[in-house]
């Protein structure tokens, strides 16, 4: 009879440990960042357009990660090929920002006159990727493992004030490059006369192994001349960019001091 007795309580506190444990994941779940949530665009093959609609909750913009299988993934192949030592380095020298100021007079490169401008501190603030951040990357790269299939997305984040309410709009494909997002932007349009205002442009950088495979923390030509778009069409509040690690942030007044096409 004591044996019965003890099975069952054993098992009631297996349940209970059980479902607290549910509880504790149910939190990320609310926030409906899957494959089940999202409002179709367009598709067309690997190639899709749609948004999330979620409530703007404090924690989509805190330090605290939820479910990130393939971001942890990716983290953990970068560490197997390159050592403990060279991994920890690599993520550190892309999140400084105390370069010398006087090394951007001496460089003719766009790109590294971009590079150098976040890096100096001139430019921008890097600061550890956030959960919203780190869930649509890890989103994209559940698609196509980052590490073995590099690819950028594009990513919108309008807001909604009144309603408490955000937008995260997705463009992405199977490719490098992200598919012109012309259908987000159309559709960013009508939002903007509904009461919708568009805050952040967030697309990934990666890089290949010759460096280390952390993606750089500065806008390329190419993305300085859509930031300066995005400015003059939409009044964007801020760029991010994320490299899986860090994020940096940058304000639309500091868009015009980067090298464009
Ligand atoms: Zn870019």
């Amino acid at each position: 009879m004591n044996k019965l007795i003890s099975i069952t309580l054993t098992f009631t506190l297996m349940v209970i440990v059980i479902s607290s444990g549910c509880e504790t994941s149910k939190v990320y779940q609310d926030l409906s960042i899957d494959e089940a949530n999202k409002i179709l665009l367009h598709k067309n093959g690997n190639e899709e357009m749609f948004y999330w609609e979620l409530d703007d909750e404090k924690n989509l913009w805190e330090f605290e990660l939820g479910h990130i299988t393939a971001l942890k993934l990716y983290r953990d192949s970068i560490k197997f090929e390159l050592g403990d030592n060279k991994y920890k380095s690599a993520i550190q020298k892309e999140s400084v920002q105390n370069l010398e100021k006087s090394l951007i007079e001496n460089e003719e490169n766009g790109d590294r006159i971009n590079a150098l401008l976040v890096h100096s501190g001139a430019v921008g603030e890097i600061r550890r990727i956030n959960y919203l951040e780190s869930q649509i990357l890890n989103y994209q790269i559940g698609r196509f493992p980052l590490f073995s299939r590099p690819t950028e997305f594009h990513g919108f984040i309008a807001e909604n004030e009144k309603e408490g309410k955000i937008k995260v709009y997705f463009g992405s494909s199977d490719t490098e490059w992200p598919p012109k997002p012309t259908i987000i932007i159309q559709e960013i349009d009508k939002e903007l006369k509904r009461g919708w205002k568009l805050k952040y442009h967030l697309h990934n950088h990666y890089c290949k192994k010759d460096r280390d495979y952390i993606g750089i923390l500065a806008p390329s030509l190419a993305d300085a001349q859509y930031y300066k778009m995005l400015k003059e069409r939409f009044n964007i509040e801020k760029s991010l960019i994320t490299n899986g690690f860090h994020t940096v942030e940058i304000d639309n007044q500091d868009f015009a001091k980067f090298e464009s096409h």
